[in-house]
C-alpha cells in the first residue's frame, strides 16, 4: 500500500525520544520550550505554545482571545472539523465563508461580501479563521486588511503549512494574524506523533495560552489575589484543561524541525513532479497562488464528478491509498441540526464532489510516484 501521506523517521528521531525516556523528565522538562525555540526561529514568530493537538492549540487561541456565547467565529467549510467544533467548544456560534475554486482556501472577495452583510445586521464575527489549505497559504494580505477594516481577530489553521510562505513572511510569522496554529499529526509535514502549537507575536496571548493549557493556574504572584503562602504555591486564576505536550513528544518535534527545509524541498520537487507527469491525464492540477510557497501537505487533483468514485476505488483497490480533502464542514450531520445545509457553499462543494488527495510525502519514492501516475492513467482510461 502506498499511503496518501506518511511520517519521516529516522534514527536520530528515534534516538531523541529514546534519550527522554532515560531522562528526569518524561513532561514539563526542557524540551517542549526546545522544541518551540525552534518553531520561533523557523518562523519568526516571538513566542510559540506546543501542546497535545492542533485541535486543542485551536481551542486555547479561541479562549486566549475570549471567545465565547453570543459571539461569532468563521471559517471555510473546506477544512477538518475541528476548526469548526472549536468555535462550538467556546459557547460561540460557527458560520463558514465559502472557497476560491481554484486555490480552495477561504475567498477574500466573499469574505469582504460578508462582512459588508453582517455589518449592516450588527452581527460580525469576533474570530475569523483561515485555512491554508494543501500547505498554500491563503491571501493573508486580503484578510489582514479587513481585519483592520472590521475589527475582528484572526487565527490562522495553518495545520498543514508549517514551512511555506505568503510573500517574504513564514506562514506563523502572524504577520497578518494574532494567532497561526499547527498541526504535528503523522500525516502533516513534521511529526510529534500528535501535537500541535500556537504561534503569536503578542505575550500576553502567549502567556493566556500557556496557562490554559495547564489548567488555568499561575505560579506568578503578580497574577495573584494576595501573597503567595510559600514556594509551594499556584492559584488557578481562570478555567483551563491539560493539553500538555510530553518531553517524548517535543524531543521528536526537535528532531524533525532541523528537516523542515529538507521536507519542504522534497514535497515541492514531488508536486513538480506530479504536475509534468500528470500534464495530459484529463485531471485539474492544482493552481499555485501567486506569491505563496506551499508546504504541499497534500497534492488534490480534480475528476468529473461523475468518475471520482470509479477513479478513487480503481486506486484504492490497486494499494494506492488516495483520500478525499474535505467533506464540507457545513455538510456534516451536527452541522446540518445546527442549521447549515447542502447548497449553502457551493464552491466547497462541488469542489468537493472532484476532489481526489494522490500521495504525497517526503518519503515518496520516484519509482512509487509511478506507480501512482501509472494507476491513475488506467483509472482516467
Ligand atoms: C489535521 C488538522 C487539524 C487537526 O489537527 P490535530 O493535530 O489532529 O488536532 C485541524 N485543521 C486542519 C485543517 C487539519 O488538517
Amino acid at each position: 500500500m502506498i499511503p496518501y501521506g506518511r511520517q519521516e523517521i529516522t534514527d536520530a528521531d528515534i534516538a531523541a525520544v529514546v534519550d527522554v525516556l532515560r531522562s528526569d523528565f518524561l513532561t514539563q522538562g526542557p524540551q517542549v520550550p526546545a522544541f518551540e525555540a525552534a518553531l520561533c526561529a523557523a518562523t519568526g514568530a516571538r513566542h510559540g505554545v506546543a501542546v497535545n493537538s492542533a485541535t486543542s492549540a485551536l481551542h486555547i487561541a479561541c479562549l486566549a482571545l475570549d471567545l465565547g456565547p453570543g459571539d461569532l467565529l468563521w471559517t471555510s467549510p473546506n477544512t477538518f472539523v475541528a476548526s469548526a467544533n472549536v468555535g462550538h467548544l467556546c459557547g460561540a456560534d460557527v458560520d463558514f465563508v465559502d472557497i476560491d475554486p481554484e486555490t480552495f482556501n477561504m475567498c477574500p472577495k466573499a469574505l469582504a461580501a460578508k462582512l459588508d452583510t453582517a455589518k449592516a445586521v450588527g452581527r460580525l464575527p469576533k474570530i475569523v479563521m483561515p485555512v491554508h489549505m494543501c500547505g498554500q497559504s491563503c491571501d493573508m494580505a486580503a484578510i489582514g486588511a479587513l481585519a483592520q477594516k472590521y475589527g475582528f481577530r484572526v487565527i490562522e489553521d495553518a495545520s498543514h503549512a508549517i514551512g511555506g510562505r505568503f510573500g517574504a513572511q513564514p506562514v506563523g510569522a502572524c504577520a497578518y494574524s494574532d494567532i497561526c496554529v499547527f498541526s504535528f499529526h503523522p500525516v502533516k509535514i513534521v511529526t510529534t506523533a500528535e501535537g500541535g502549537a500556537a504561534m503569536t507575536n503578542d505575550p500576553r496571548l502567549a502567556a493566556r495560552m500557556e496557562r490554559l493549557r495547564s489548567h488555568g493556574v499561575t505560579r506568578d504572584p503578580a497574577l495573584m489575589r494576595g501573597a503567595p503562602d510559600g514556594a509551594w504555591y499556584y492559584q488557578q486564576i481562570e478555567l483551563g484543561l491539560n493539553y500538555r505536550m510530553t518531553e517524548l513528544q517535543a524531543a521528536l518535534g526537535v528532531a524533525q524541525m532541523t528537516r523542515l527545509t529538507v521536507f519542504l524541498a522534497l514535497r515541492n520537487r514531488l508536486a513538480a513532479r506530479y504536475d509534468a507527469l500528470l500534464a495530459d491525464l484529463p485531471v485539474v492540477l492544482p493552481q499555485r497562488a501567486r506569491n505563496v510557497y506551499s508546504s504541499f501537505h497534500l497534492y488534490v487533483i480534480r475528476v468529473v464528478p461523475e468518475r471520482r468514485r470509479a477513479v478513487f476505488d480503481h486506486m484504492r483497490a490497486a494499494g494506492i491509498g488516495v483520500n478525499v480533502h474535505y467533506i464540507p464542514v457545513h455538510t456534516q450531520p451536527y452541522w446540518q441540526s445546527h442549521g447549515f445545509a447542502p447548497g449553502d457553499f457551493p464552491n466547497a462543494e462541488t469542489y468537493y464532489a472532484a476532489a481526489i488527495s494522490i500521495p504525497l510525502y517526503a518519503g515518496l519514492s520516484d519509482a512509487d510516484q509511478d506507480i501512482v501516475v501509472a494507476e491513475l492513467t488506467k483509472a482516467l482510461a
